[in-house]
């Protein structure tokens, strides 16, 4: 008896159990409404949940907001605010932090890491307002971003939250929204922050990158997004996110097989497999701060990961066995 789908030989046939049936992809998500319709829906659905966001970083004024902007990189920002209320009575003004004792401003910010570099640059920066800028923080994008240690993303949080000039700040929780919204499909900020800014209002610029910032801590977690809760559910094409994320209820665990190994070596070994994550859905893992432009490192860091699963990808180790054999024996 031929079904009402027997005419489409793309349809999978009704009786296969849920496991054979093909996973969700691409294409499918491809009904959404285009990026620019769905931009302007998602900052109005963030709008409801954050309606007047903020940088959670503590400051009086916009020397301070740089300052704790610089702080920032790779630390949370409720550290950087336990730091700043003595760093800034101690340090009042550009000229201050210039002219400021490398051992005591180090021992100031020392619980926000990698101390030493972010000294050097505060110290630096403002060394170059005090010159060129008379010790005021300028108010455009390229003179903020010729200051040493300042890029595109303090930048902008300096110009959208001390002076009120709309910008897109993207970190790690924006990039990562941003691409799995379907916003954009780049990885590199400024390619991402020209995207949206195409497809937000300039007023609103500001304002959308807190909203994601907020919704990615709050909500669309790097590891364990929470969609079944999620307002944006309806909006979203979940590019990147593990299906194990959300799983439908009763359906059954993923069953994926250690490389090498046969399903039939591996069923016997185990009843119960580990899930193992999917190529497409590590992409977006981690909860490591990617932002290379102010890595105060220098270089951007990378999780040891395999997109294989969950394995560590560490170096080659030697067995002891085959050191002797390239080396001379020191008892010939
Ligand atoms: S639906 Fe899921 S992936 Fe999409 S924004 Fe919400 S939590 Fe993130």
């Amino acid at each position: 008896m031929p079904t009402p789908n027997s005419n489409r030989p793309s349809d999978p046939p009704a009786d296969l159990p849920d496991k054979c049936q093909p996973k969700p992809n691409n294409k499918r998500r491809g009904k959404l409404p285009p990026a620019r319709v769905r931009a302007l829906a998602i900052n109005n659905l963030l709008a409801q949940l954050y309606p007047a966001p903020h940088t959670a970083l503590r400051h009086d004024n916009p020397l301070q907001l740089l300052v704790a902007t610089i702080l920032s990189a790779q630390c949370t920002d409720e550290r950087v605010n336990q730091v700043t209320p003595a760093l800034f009575a101690r340090y009042r003004t550009a000229e201050d932090f210039a002219h400021a004792d490398p051992a005591e401003l180090e021992a100031l910010i020392r619980p926000t890491g990698y101390y030493r570099n972010k000294a050097r640059l505060i110290r630096a920066c403002c060394q170059q307002l005090v010159e060129r800028f008379g010790g005021q923080v300028p108010r455009t994008l390229e003179e903020l971003t010729s200051l040493p240690g300042i890029g595109r993303k303090t930048a902008n949080v300096v110009l959208g939250d001390a002076y009120g000039i709309p910008g897109i700040t993207v970190d790690t929780h924006v990039r990562r929204l941003s691409r799995r919204l379907g916003l954009t499909r780049h990885h590199d900020p400024v390619k991402i922050e020209l995207t949206l800014m195409k497809l937000i209002p300039p007023a609103e610029w500001s304002a959308f990158s807190h909203r994601l910032i907020l919704h990615g801590r709050a909500v669309c977690h790097a590891r364990k997004p929470k969609c079944d809760s999620c307002i944006l559910a309806a909006l979203c094409p979940r590019i990147g996110v593990p299906p194990t994320s959300s799983p439908r209820p009763g359906a059954p665990r993923p069953r994926v097989f250690p490389r090498g190994g046969s399903p039939k070596a591996a069923s016997a070994e185990s009843g119960s497999l580990p899930a193992v994550s999917r190529k497409h859905g590590s992409g977006e893992g981690g909860s490591h701060q990617d932002d290379s432009q102010e890595d105060p490192r220098g270089s951007s860091s990378r999780r040891g990961t395999s997109v294989y699963g969950s394995r560590r990808v560490s170096p080659a180790k030697t067995s002891p066995q085959q050191l002797p054999s390239n080396r001379k024996n020191p008892n010939r």
